[in-house]
């Protein structure tokens, strides 16, 4: 099906064309190109950044209105992000987790990659370096040093970054909920 663009009037596939409610069979006026060519117009531009600023609860509510009509792609882009960014996603876990155990505070990866080359990159308790857990552990969950809170969250530990140190799998699970003073010098 074939479709006339009301701006450029030149003849396209249905498929140049946004689909758009309340337009005719549902689709746009104007092709994706000539809209796109509109959206990049300096005074629109503006308009929209003013529109955006101006209707802050419009913006929520038509965000949630697609996350409910789009279960789908959500879940799907999520699990994308998670396997492209496995390392701000176990940041991002434990910053909710903490956050769910009412802990304060929480942390950046950066943060975090910062604190291992602190340490060297070596659990703070045993001295294993990250590199050698590879080793010493078939299940790759363990092949990184773990975030150790100093003070437990159960113990009203925060969650900054300043609460945090580098443990392998094995000492933070051996530490579980004990405020551990045995700490290796860097
Ligand atoms: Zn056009
Ligand atoms: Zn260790």
């Amino acid at each position: 099906m074939n479709k006339i663009c009301s701006k450029c009037k030149k003849k396209k596939k249905v498929t140049d064309f946004r689909s758009c409610k309340g337009y005719k069979n549902d689709i746009y006026s104007i092709c994706k190109e000539c809209e796109y060519e509109y959206q990049q117009n300096d005074e629109r531009k503006e308009y929209r950044k003013r529109w955006v600023k101006n209707n802050p609860s419009k913006i929520k509510k038509n965000h949630k209105k697609w996350r409910e009509g789009n279960p789908e792609k959500i879940r799907e882009n999520e699990r994308k992000w998670r396997k492209e960014n496995p390392e701000k996603n176990s940041v991002k876990c434990k910053n909710y987790k903490a956050r769910k155990k009412g802990a304060e505070g929480s942390h950046t990866l950066k943060e975090w990659l910062d604190k291992k080359k602190e340490y060297n990159h070596r659990c703070v308790y045993c001295g294993i370096h990250e590199d050698a857990l590879k080793k010493k552990y078939k299940d790759k969950r363990w092949h990184k040093l773990t975030e150790d809170h100093v003070i437990p969250l159960s113990k009203s530990g925060s969650n900054y970054i300043s609460n945090i140190l580098p443990a392998c799998i094995s000492c933070n699970d051996k530490k579980s909920n004990k405020i551990c003073q045995k700490i290796i010098l860097k």
